[in-house]
């Protein structure tokens, strides 16, 4: 059994979404639980998430969707992002929906439908200006005529129309209500047609938080039902009333008194100053501790924080932990709620300037992840 451990919380995802729950007002609420629950788990987390109220979940990839399905875990679930040579017949099998951005995605859901002799379940993206996955609004009238008569034949049933925004983050940045008109429009061309879709959605975590006007009928999201802010203009976790699941912990595998002037690790990028204690924590690269972090981040031991000495590598990494009596087998808490003296996922995101995001998704598989509050 590893000494390391990504300990989940599944109190804390329940009341993280039950507290987007009641932001969202009247809209549904979808939780993303895409690329491994965020690191989190895919299956505990999407369980303790329909226990906190969420009604849907999301995930991007076709084997995501599958491996809820071959759990047990029936809910509504809506997958949108299969290429052309994915298995779109599987998915819809499943009774999974399926996101539809051009008219070769249209095609394979179709084809889909005529071997399961059953309409398929289809969720319409526009593309109001992310400039990512969704139709462009040139290509939009065809898409969603298209979809009309193929639900006129029984293929499909257009059940969602749906964008994603580029600025939730900065609530008050003017493309969110280009991109809120670009979607009323996109809605307007669906209700000229035969189309009568109940589900539009817009919001991620952070339009969920702070933008209502963007709630509809349903709402995505991902990275707060975790307990992360989706970014300081939204609000700090504390401010928003989320709590952090995953905490990263570890001990300390080996400590030595070294003279100063002594180099530390790969590239000797830091050196100590004076007569000092180094603290090896076994865990590196591999397993989400990013590179990036050397000489930037910081780890607390025994509820103190200490600064990361040196080079980051794959499986271990230096703490100057000075003269205090830490010894091997001490616990090491890498990122937590931050209530216990240890660093955030988000403090450290900032120090090595990325997203929270990255912090929690990049925890690797050697990691276990150890579930606290499992009903
Ligand atoms: C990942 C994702 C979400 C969730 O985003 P958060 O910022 O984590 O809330 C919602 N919708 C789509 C399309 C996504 O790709």
């Amino acid at each position: 059994m590893s000494v390391s451990a990504a300990r989940i919380n599944l109190d804390a995802i329940r009341a993280n979404v039950s507290a987007l729950d009641s932001r969202a007002g009247t809209a549904q609420v979808m939780a993303v639980v895409k690329a491994d629950g965020y690191g989190h788990g895919t299956l505990p987390a999407a369980r303790a998430a329909l226990d906190g109220g969420a009604t849907w979940l999301g995930v991007a990839m076709a084997d995501e969707a599958l491996e809820l399905r071959a759990a047990g875990i029936d809910a509504p679930t809506l997958a949108w992002l299969l290429g052309p040579n994915d298995d779109w017949a599987a998915v819809a099998r499943a009774d999974v929906d399926l996101s539809v951005n051009a008219g070769w995605a249209l095609d394979r859901v179709v084809a889909a439908a005529r071997g399961l002799g059953r309409p398929v379940r289809i969720h319409l993206k526009v593309d109001t200006g992310l400039g990512r996955a969704g139709a462009q609004p040139h290509d939009w009238p065809a898409l969603v005529d298209a979809a009309a008569k193929a639900q006129a034949d029984g293929m499909v049933d257009v059940v969602g129309v749906w964008s994603h925004l580029a600025y939730a983050d900065s609530p008050s940045h003017p493309t969110i209500e280009a991109q809120r008109l670009a979607f009323e429009a996109a809605l307007e061309v669906v209700a000229a047609t035969d189309l009568d879709p109940p589900l539009r959605h817009l919001a991620n975590s952070a339009a969920t938080l702070v933008l209502p006007a963007t709630h509809y009928d349903l709402v995505r999201p991902g990275v707060a039902i975790y307990g992360l802010s989706p970014g300081p203009d939204v609000g700090t976790t504390a401010d928003l009333g989320l709590i952090p699941a995953m905490t990263f912990t570890s001990q300390i595998a080996l400590t030595k008194r070294v003279p100063g002037g002594h180099g530390v690790s790969y590239g000797h990028r830091y050196t100590t100053e004076e007569e000092t204690t180094l603290a090896l924590v076994p865990l590196g690269y591999a397993d989400g501790v990013p590179r990036h972090l050397t000489n930037v981040g910081a780890v607390a031991v025994n509820g103190r924080r200490y600064p990361i000495a040196g080079s980051v590598c794959m499986d271990q990494f230096v703490l100057d932990v000075g003269d205090d009596p830490i010894t091997a087998g001490d616990d090491v808490v890498l990122f937590g709620p931050g209530t216990s003296g240890e660093p955030t996922a988000t403090d450290w995101a900032d120090a090595m300037g990325t997203i929270n995001y990255e912090i929690v998704t990049r925890v690797g598989a050697r990691v276990p992840r150890i579930y606290e509050g499992e009903r």
